[in-house]
């Protein structure tokens, strides 16, 4: 597609508070795998909106069914409910294994949903005493308190104490730590099995066997926070089925309606046995239109031909990216599983940057290589502090990936050590 000349499409002044970058593109439309500024220059986005906008942008099938369904009805309370939310609850139980799906509007409130119920599902079964959390190291699981709470990153973490009491952290893929961590004191273990945020580690099968054992052993329930991973990101519908993690809760978020806020906790009967008309709930959860989309989507990505396919591509994804890593001193480890992987970056081989303009700010080196790939036309996503992470829409073509990575290739290039960026 045409790129016309760059105008200022990078809004300093903009209304949001300083948690936000000081200077963000603005984005137009979308199509496909291509975003457009507000100047007309089309990027190509290996960002997917976070591993939201699983099957790409202007689908015009999804826009006539929100339209329709707003048309019908928008909104009605969980007093009430409606067809589009029956039929998508429908489509989610039948995976097996959960006797009922709470809808909410983020991740963050679907890992509340389920550190709640732990909670509730310990008090009620085991009694007073039991309900502590455990989560590991690297994980990421929100930004709400109790969601934050099981977030142990000092970044995100500090600015807001105290946090939850009774919350421990483990080290990720340590089966013995978590032997020695682990006993009936536990209402509810988080985990993911592949970090997003936290730089892309992935769940080893033996941590996976021995969360399942343990948490079994001693009646704690097993979450498995699938916000990232769920719904075809890794090639499979779960990721955690995929690796033999046997979660008591799922929870959902990102792709479920096509890019509006919906999120889902899949609940087990033990725990849906315990709970009493009114002790959860939220307004716009579950909502028709958000539903009706989600029942479209949720059609589209659990086809087996639609995950053979993102499987396939991620496989093609990879090799690139291997190809690349092995040619460029600055890049090191691949990692993650399907269509969520990254790359190490070794930020010390990126030192040719350009010093920043404010020496009052510290270089960034990540940041300036996150840059370059929009100055090329590429939008990419950085996990962790040193991960280059690539979470495209699933619909993406092989071509595009390919020339996603000679853009990448691109931006690195302008970091040889010839005396900095041009
Ligand atoms: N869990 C995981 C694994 C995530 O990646 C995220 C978002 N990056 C969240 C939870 C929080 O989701 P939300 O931003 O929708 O609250």
């Amino acid at each position: 597609m045409k790129n016309p000349s760059a105008q200022s499409v990078l809004i300093a002044g903009h209304p949001l508070p300083k948690c936000f970058a000081d200077t963000l593109l603005v984005i137009r439309r979308g199509k496909g795998v291509r975003l457009q500024d507000r100047a007309g220059r089309w990027y190509l986005d290996f960002t997917g909106g976070i591993a939201v906008n699983a099957l790409g942008y202007g689908r015009a099938d999804l826009a006539r069914t929100a339209y329709r369904q707003m048309r019908r009805l928008t909104h009605i309370s969980n007093l009430y409910t409606t067809e589009p939310l029956l039929e998508l609850g429908a489509k989610m139980l039948a995976t097996g294994g959960f006797a009922a799906v709470q809808f909410l509007s983020s991740g963050s409130e679907a890992n509340e949903t389920a550190l709640k119920y732990a909670r509730l599902y310990a008090l009620r079964r085991k009694g007073v005493g039991c309900h502590r959390l455990l989560c590991f190291t690297g994980a990421f699981h929100g930004r709400t308190l109790g969601a934050l709470s099981v977030t142990p990153s000092a970044k995100y973490q500090d600015p807001f104490g105290p946090l939850l009491p009774g919350v421990e952290v483990a080290p990720y893929n340590d089966c013995s730590a978590l032997e020695r961590v682990l006993d009936r004191s536990f209402a509810g273990v988080i985990a993911e099995v592949v970090q997003g945020e936290g730089g892309l580690a992935c769940m080893s099968p033996e941590f996976a066997r021995a969360l399942n054992r343990l948490c079994r052993a001693h009646d704690v329930i097993l979450i498995a926070d699938e916000v990232q991973t769920g719904l075809g990101r890794t090639g499979a519908l779960f990721a955690s089925s995929e690796l033999g993690l046997e979660p008591d809760i799922v929870t959902l978020a990102k792709p479920l309606a096509g890019g509006l806020p919906l999120a889902a906790a899949l609940i087990p009967a033990k725990v849906n046995d315990l709970i009493h008309v009114g002790e959860h709930g939220t307004t716009f959860g579950g909502g028709p239109v958000t539903t009706a989309v989600a029942s479209r989507v949720w059609d589209l990505i659990s086809s087996p031909g639609f995950l053979a396919e993102v499987r396939d591509k991620g496989e093609y994804l990879r090799g690139r990216l291997e190809r690349l890593a092995g040619a460029h001193p600055a890049l090191g480890e691949v990692r993650g599983r399907g269509m969520l992987l990254g790359v190490e970056v070794k930020l010390e081989a990126l030192t040719a940057a350009p010093a920043p303009a404010d020496p009052a700010v510290p270089a960034d080196p990540m940041a300036d290589l996150l840059t370059a790939c929009r100055e090329e036309g590429l939008l990419i996503l950085r996990s962790g502090v040193n991960v280059l992470r690539i979470a495209p829409p699933l619909v993406i073509a092989k071509k595009e990936i390919e020339e996603g990575i000679a853009l990448l290739a691109r931006a690195l290039g302008r970091f040889k050590s010839d005396g900095g960026s041009k």
